[in-house]
């Protein structure tokens, strides 16, 4: 149990009102009891009302809620371990050949990447992990672990996927498809991935059970994408978040070939199909949606569903440019995602924003574009309420959980700005990690002064630095062989999928 304490700062974002505007204390303190938020108020009178309890900030600082990644799967970057970035449909191609790095390793080092740009809260979508059930457990285990480590406060899910591993099509009918020699390689790469269904309902079950009394592990319910599930699995997906009461988060419309593989398979939308379901509702976050119509985006709107904006990932994979104010026109609750690696190819969550602020500023002097505000708390209150947590993170009303970050204004500011420049303005345009002098989970300090409290930074990047020098393993160099021998299979399937000529330039924004 941590003590209680007061956090100063010469302003306190609290979060935002129903209307969105910003509520901001200045001269304040945050009283913490027991890692909840316990009382924001004016600083001179909570000293006096509590002369005795420890104090963290002060003058020159400025505080606001924990930010929270809606959208996160790895640890080291797929750039780094040798998959550069293709479009999204070869890049799944390209990934086959990433090296094996202990997750344990491997979910610390973009746990220290968040942390120290801001992020207390993580949606961890643990795309695949091979083997049979004890396998797949044992991986969810030491990603979680990882996160109760460093202290962080994360929604985990495995995700459900029961088909179409590789393109948008049957693993067996697309194996018939190519040489004859390349065969047996690749089934045998499915035959890693292929948990049953009924098995990963239990998995789940299992770590749900696990995780009853811990306070900052959740678990979360995430069918993949529409390609990636059968009906059943559909189902199954909507089934699971009634019975125990969960959010969902499913990848959805993130390239024009998945517009054209739901027109296949539906003869209509990949939202509209999810409606059938009935998984379109104020649990269902949908990642990406890029390739929404405006059908779609009623559609999201009228059923109250979430999108979490996935912005670098959607530029790096050639995905294109989320409707997103769109999306904001509607009134969809927009979060947002930093997925594999932002346009830095890290995980800061404060140039993520800052992307997501500049990237949708339409042309003309009327078009909409987002503002700073509006920025702010997708990544704080739109995130949360994506994740099981919901409202008890993603501001510091009373009552919240002491998820915050202090930051010092000089440093953001230094040599000078403008006094009349808003707050939030001033922190979504111009603030880096070097600003954020500390991080705050349950009240706990994970993060000050550029240290962790709980765990040795520089031994853990020792750690991934020496076990990725020894020589590729056998198992990687026949996975980095099959990725190269199965590329230009994948390449050959997609060609025609979409309406323009092959080689055709693709609008940049989706086109509707
Ligand atoms: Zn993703």
């Amino acid at each position: 149990m941590t003590p209680p304490r007061l956090v100063l700062a010469d302003q306190i974002i609290e979060g935002f009102a129903p209307d969105g505007a910003p509520l901001i204390h200045t001269d304040a303190a945050i009283l913490i009891e027991a890692g909840i938020v316990v009382a924001i108020g004016p600083a001179s009178a909570m000293r006096a009302a509590h002369p005795d309890v420890e104090t963290l900030g002060g003058r020159g600082k400025v505080v606001m809620p924990g930010l929270i990644n809606a959208h996160h799967h790895v640890g080291l970057t797929p750039f780094q371990l040798g998959s550069p970035d293709y479009p999204l449909e070869l890049w799944f191609a390209s990934r086959m050949a990433l090296r094996d790095v202990d997750l344990r390793l491997d979910t610390l080092f973009s746990a220290f990447e968040m942390v120290a740009s801001g992020i207390t809260t993580v949606q961890h979508l643990h795309s695949r992990a091979p083997g049979g059930a004890g396998a797949v457990l044992d991986a969810a285990r030491k990603v979680i672990g990882a996160y109760r480590e460093i202290g962080m406060r994360a929604s985990y899910s495995m995700a459900l996927r029961d088909q179409n591993r590789l393109v948008y099509q049957d693993d067996q009918l697309f194996t018939e498809s190519i040489p004859e020699a390349q065969r047996p390689a690749l089934r045998a790469f499915f035959e890693r991935f292929t948990l049953p269904l009924d098995e990963q309902v239990a998995v789940f079950e299992t770590l749900h059970a696990e995780l009853a009394e811990e306070p900052r592990i959740r678990l979360q319910v995430a069918p993949a994408n529409l390609h990636w599930l059968s009906d059943e699995a559909l189902e199954q997906a909507a089934a699971l978040s009634s019975r125990y009461c969960l959010p969902l988060h499913m990848h959805l419309l993130e390239t024009p070939y998945q517009k054209a593989y739901a027109q296949r398979r539906t003869g209509g939308s990949a939202v509209a199909y999810l409606e059938r379901f009935g998984l379109l509702s104020d649990r269902m976050t949908l990642g990406h949606g890029v390739w929404m119509s405006e059908a779609d985006i009623e559609q999201c709107a009228a059923h109250s569903v979430r999108v979490c904006h996935n912005c670098s990932s959607n530029f790096r994979l050639k995905s294109g440019i989320a409707p997103v104010n769109r999306f904001l026109a509607k009134g969809i609750p927009v979060c947002i995602g930093i997925d594999e690696a932002g346009v830095n190819d890290d995980r800061d969550m404060l140039q993520e924003m800052r992307l997501v602020l500049r990237a949708h500023r339409e042309p003309g002097i009327d078009a909409p574009h987002p503002a700073a505000e509006q920025v702010l708390r997708m990544a704080t209150e739109h995130g949360a309420a994506t994740t099981p947590f919901g409202t008890r993170i993603g501001s510091l009303r009373p009552g919240s959980e002491a998820d915050l970050v202090l930051l010092d204004r000089e440093t953001i500011t230094r040599p000078y700005q403008h006094a009349q420049t808003p707050l939030i303005d001033v922190i979504v345009h111009r603030a880096k990690p070097s600003a954020i002098e500390a991080v705050m989970v349950g009240g706990e300090v994970i993060y000050e002064g550029g240290r962790f409290r709980r765990i040795d930074r520089e031994m853990v990047l020792e750690a991934i630095r020496e076990s990725l020098a020894a020589p590729l393993s056998p198992a990687e160099v026949d996975r980095q062989q099959l990725s190269e021998a199965i590329f230009p299979h994948v390449k050959a399937f997609y060609d025609r999928w979409l309406p323009d000529e092959p080689g055709a330039p693709h609008t940049f924004y989706n086109s509707r």
